[in-house]
């Protein structure tokens, strides 16, 4: 007599903040998402602007000779 309860239309999608690591919503309630706030969106933005993924992407060498000042 009951529906089947397989389809849940409205079921949250927890993922994984990728800057504190702490569980969020990844839906239309988040606008930070994959992140858990603006903080960690910003957070994560700045260590793509300050190159430092794109040093350790490139070998892993040491961000210590190109110090913009
Ligand atoms: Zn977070």
């Amino acid at each position: 007599m009951n529906p089947p309860t397989t389809a849940t239309p409205r079921a949250p999608i927890n993922v994984t903040c990728p800057s504190c690591g702490e569980r969020t919503v990844f839906g239309p309630t988040n606008p930070y998402r994959p992140f858990c706030s603006a903080r960690c969106q910003g957070h994560d933005f700045g260590a793509w602007a300050s190159e430092n993924y794109r040093v350790a992407a490139n070998g892993g060498a040491e961000p210590s000779e190109e110090t913009p000042e």
